[in-house]
């Protein structure tokens, strides 16, 4: 069969997407894993304790397509007492992942020919899923190193067809974190000018130094226009449960549940009930893990600084960047991970892979921290030697 001009275009000119590669890179050459996003260390015993209770006493059944009550009232109560959001389980879907509620937030409110505003860096679902819907994106590029937003970029991208705002706060690769004054800056042009939001906040719980998390949701007029998008897999470092959520008002809500309807239905529901468990588990269980992913944090980052390489300010996710000019590093980001993983034996993130088109800066390079302390250290000493084999 001729496949020309029977596969979409998005998906013809897809390539794979840099996480699924760098990991598999790291495989084949047998290099650490700094590249995807994920946790070495042990999950939380209780979730895994609750999740093989679910297995042998609860149903193994579909659940209702919205996801189990018991878990949409967990939401509303953790979201109650983390971020004092007043919420109804009715508001709840949940979905497998983040992802998959993203792809349900643009189906739902990009139709052919809607504007989306994405700014730049993103995670790389974005842009295709935008595009998928028939929508255009109309990317607004952050600045390194400080990644911050203006209300100038914001009102010379919009335009009378912009429908959705897509933002996402933590700021994943930065690991930056937006500040009162910008989130009401992008909440107050949300309502002026209609928009629906599309807020991805996976990265709520995952903060260092005592930064507080502010969502969208709370800023004046938002409550009935913001999609709150969270995820499981980042709250608990278990990224391979698959477990998220969206989170609307009224007929927005309904809409999106609608949407969910059929990409998934549902999703697993044992690792539901485990995920409800550990939403109403005591605070100090996941201040135990944020503790040692901000150890881990400090030793990667100063392993780093030693070994010369330019590390920019972070407060927020399971990741780090170096500025590899400021290393004095020649090579543009996407030749260096190429390399590194297999010269250097350590797999990590191009930074430019999470931008559109010719926007991006091109020599940041993103690092995952949440590795055990003697992981770390090896991928610095290894790194240390590559960036002094390409400086010599
Ligand atoms: N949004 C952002 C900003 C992310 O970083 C990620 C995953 N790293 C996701 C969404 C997807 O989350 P999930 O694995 O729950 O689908
Ligand atoms: N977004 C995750 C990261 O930043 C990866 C998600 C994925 O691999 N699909 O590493």
């Amino acid at each position: 069969m001729k496949t020309a001009g029977r596969i979409h275009p998005v998906y013809a000119e897809m390539e794979r997407t840099v996480f699924d590669r760098m990991s598999a890179l790291a495989r084949e050459h047998g290099a650490i894993n700094l590249g995807q996003g994920f946790p070495d260390g042990p999950p939380p015993p209780a979730l895994i304790e609750a999740a093989s209770r679910a297995l042998h006493e609860k149903s193994n059944q579909y659940p209702p397509g919205a996801g189990l009550i018991e878990l949409r009232e967990a939401i509303c109560g953790w979201y109650g007492r983390h971020q004092g959001l007043v919420l109804a389980p009715e508001q709840v879907t949940v979905t497998s992942g983040a992802t998959e509620a993203l792809a349900a937030a643009v189906f739902t409110f990009a139709s052919p020919g809607d504007e989306v505003i994405l700014f730049q860096p993103a995670y790389d679902a974005y842009a295709p899923l935008v595009r998928r819907a028939g929508g255009v994106p109309v990317s607004i590029p952050l600045a390194p190193p400080h990644f911050r937003y203006t209300a100038e970029a914001l009102a010379a991208a919009i335009t009378p067809r912009t429908r959705v705002v897509m933002f996402n706060d933590p700021l994943n690769p930065a690991g930056t974190v937006a500040s009162h004054a910008e989130l009401d800056m992008i909440a107050r042009a949300c309502v002026e000018h209609d928009l629906i939001a599309v807020s991805d906040e996976v990265w709520e719980h995952v903060r260092f130094d005592g930064v507080p998390h502010r969502s969208l949701m709370h800023y004046p007029g938002m409550a009935e226009r913001t999609i709150k998008i969270g995820s499981a897999g980042k709250i608990f470092g278990l990224t391979g449960w698959k477990i998220g959520w969206m989170i609307a008002a009224g007929e927005l809500a309904t809409a999106i549940s609608r949407a969910h309807q059929f990409l998934t239905y549902a999703t697993a529901v044992p690792l539901q009930w485990a995920v409800a468990e550990g939403l109403s588990l005591p605070d100090a269980v996941l201040d135990g893990q944020r503790a040692e992913w901000a150890a881990a944090r400090e030793r990667l980052k100063a392993g780093l600084a030693e070994a010369g390489f330019a590390v920019l300010p972070n407060a927020a996710t399971w990741f780090v960047t170096a500025d590899l000019a400021a290393s004095g590093i020649a090579l543009p980001d996407r030749a260096f991970s190429e390399r590194a993983v297999v010269e250097a034996g350590v797999a990590t993130v191009p930074v430019s892979a999470l931008y559109q088109g010719e926007q991006t800066p091109g020599h940041l390079v993103r690092f995952c921290f949440t590795k055990p302390a003697e992981v770390l250290d090896e991928a610095v000493l290894r790194l240390a030697r590559f960036r002094a084999a390409l400086l010599a």
